[in-house]
C-alpha cells in the first residue's frame, strides 16, 4: 500500500476552542490533491482540502473538526473562509502553473441548505473578473436529498453562475439512478469503498464498470477516489475512467508543492529536459509507466532549479516531492513483486536501496555544490533509465 498521510486516522479529540483559535490565529489552510487525467497523464484538476496547521507543524485533519464545526454552527463560517481563500489560491495556481487547472471544493450540507448560500457564493466569486480557473463544487447526495426540488433549483443557478457540479462519495449514499437523471451534474466521484473492492469483489467490480459506462453515456465525467494500488490504476485506465485521485499519485499537498508537482508533470519533456520521456522507457504497465514518468519529470525540475541556482525553498520542495515519490513508487513496485512472487525481488529491492542511498547522499551534499550536484544527477539518471529498461521490464514481462 502506498504511504499515507501519517496520522490521518489518528482521532485526536478536538475541542471546539480549536476552531475559534484557528480563526483567531489564521491557522486554516487549503491543501490541494491532484487528480490525474488517465488519457493525457496530466493534472487538469485538483481538490481543495482544508486543514488546521499549527506553527509547530501539527496538523488537524477535517474529519477531526468538520463534524464538530457542523454541530456547533461554525461550519458556515469555515465554508466562507474556504470560498475566499480559493479566490486567492486559484490566482496563485494559475500564475505559477500557467495552466487552466479546475479546482474542486467541498460544501457542507448546512451551507448548501442556507437560504443565502447562493448570495454568499456570488458575493465572493465574481466570474466577471479575470479568472483562468474553473471551480467545481463537490456536493453529497445527503445535502441534495434534504429538499430535492430546491436542490435542483439551486444547482441550476450555480451552473448559471459558472460553477461545475460534482456528486461526491458516489455509491455511499443512495446512488439512485434518478439522481443522475434529475441533478444537473458534470461529474461523479466514485467513493474509495468501491475502489478498495475492485477486482476483489466481483459484484463491486461490475458495479464500478456499470457506473463508468452509464456516466459516459450521460456525458458525465467520472473520477475515482482513494486510489492506492497499482492494479486499481491499471483497471481504471483499461475501463476508461476519466480521472483518478489518490495517494498512488499524490497525497494532498501544500499549495507551493502542488504547483511544482503540476508544473513538473504537465510541462514534461521540454526540449532541454534532462531526461526526455519516450516510449523506449515504457515497461508496458500503465501505472508504473506513469509513476516513472512523474519521477523523471520531478528529477528534471530539480536539476533545472539547481543549475539555475534557484531559491533554496524551491529546490527543497522538489527534493521533498522526489523523496516522497520514491517511497511511494518503490513500495508499489515491491508490493507488486511480492504479489506476483517475482523471483528477482531481492536484487530489485537492492537496486531501490542503492537509489535511495545515492539520493540521500545528494540531499546531504548536493545543494551546496553545483558541480557535484550535476555529477550526482547524471548518476541518478543512469540509474533510473537502466532500472526501467532492465529491472522493471524484466519483472513486468
Ligand atoms: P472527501 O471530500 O471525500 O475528500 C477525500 C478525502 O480522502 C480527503 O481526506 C483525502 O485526503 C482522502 N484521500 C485521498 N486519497 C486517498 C487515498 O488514496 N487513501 C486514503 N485513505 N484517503 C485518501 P481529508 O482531506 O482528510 O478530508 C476528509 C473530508 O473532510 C472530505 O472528504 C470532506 O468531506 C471534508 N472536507 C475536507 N475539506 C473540506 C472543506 O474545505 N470544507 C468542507 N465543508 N468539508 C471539507
Ligand atoms: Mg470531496
Amino acid at each position: 500500500m502506498a504511504a499515507k498521510e501519517e496520522d490521518i486516522f489518528a482521532h485526536t479529540l478536538v475541542d471546539i476552542d480549536i476552531i475559534d483559535e484557528a480563526f483567531d490565529k489564521d491557522l486554516f489552510v487549503l491543501y490541494y490533491q491532484p487528480k490525474i487525467n488517465l488519457g493525457t497523464k496530466k493534472v487538469e484538476s485538483a481538490e481543495a482540502l482544508i486543514r488546521i496547521e499549527h506553527e509547530d507543524g501539527k496538523i488537524i485533519y477535517p474529519n477531526d473538526f468538520i463534524p464538530l464545526a457542523e454541530k456547533n454552527n461554525k461550519i458556515v463560517d469555515i465554508d466562507r473562509w474556504v470560498f475566499k481563500q480559493l479566490i486567492e489560491d486559484s490566482r496563485y495556481i494559475s500564475m505559477m502553473t500557467q495552466e487552466p487547472i479546475s479546482i474542486s471544493f467541498n460544501v457542507s450540507t448546512s451551507s448548501f441548505l442556507e437560504d443565502d448560500f447562493l448570495q454568499n457564493l456570488s458575493d465572493i466569486f465574481n466570474f466577471t473578473t479575470d479568472f483562468d480557473s474553473v471551480f467545481e463544487i463537490e456536493l453529497t447526495e445527503h445535502s441534495l436529498l434534504q429538499d430535492v426540488k430546491k436542490s435542483i433549483q439551486k444547482m441550476n443557478r450555480l451552473k448559471e453562475m459558472g460553477f461545475k457540479l460534482s456528486l461526491d462519495d458516489f455509491g455511499t449514499g443512495y446512488a439512485s439512478l434518478s439522481h443522475l437523471r434529475d441533478f444537473p451534474i458534470d461529474c461523479i466521484k466514485i467513493d474509495k469503498i468501491f475502489i478498495d473492492e475492485l477486482e476483489i469483489d466481483d459484484k463491486t467490480t461490475k458495479i464500478v464498470e456499470s457506473i463508468i459506462y452509464l456516466a459516459k453515456k450521460l456525458e458525465i465525467k467520472v473520477v475515482a477516489q482513494g486510489i492506492e494500488e497499482t492494479a486499481q490504476v491499471v483497471w481504471l485506465h483499461e475501463h476508461n475512467c476519466d480521472e483518478i485521485q489518490g495517494y498512488y499519485y499524490s497525497k494532498p499537498l501544500p499549495i507551493a508543492k502542488f504547483t511544482k508537482f503540476v508544473k513538473a508533470i504537465n510541462q514534461r519533456d521540454r526540449e532541454n529536459s534532462f531526461i526526455v520521456w519516450s516510449k523506449k522507457y515504457s515497461v508496458g504497465n500503465y501505472a508504473f509507466d506513469t509513476q516513472h514518468m512523474i519521477i523523471a519529470s520531478i528529477l528534471n525540475n530539480l536539476y533545472k532549479e539547481i543549475k539555475a541556482n534557484k531559491h533554496i525553498s524551491d529546490v527543497g520542495d522538489y527534493f521533498e516531492l522526489l523523496d516522497r515519490y520514491i517511497v511511494v513508487h518503490f513500495e508499489a513496485e515491491e508490493k507488486y513483486m511480492r504479489d506476483t512472487q517475482y523471483k528477482g525481488i531481492k536484487a530489485h529491492i537492492k537496486a531501490h536501496d542503492d537509489f535511495k542511498k545515492i539520493f540521500e547522499n545528494f540531499k546531504n551534499s548536493g545543494v551546496s555544490n553545483k558541480e557535484d550536484s550535476i555529477k550526482l544527477f547524471k548518476i541518478l539518471k543512469e540509474w533510473l533509465t537502466s532500472h526501467e529498461l532492465g529491472f522493471d521490464k524484466l519483472f513486468l514481462k
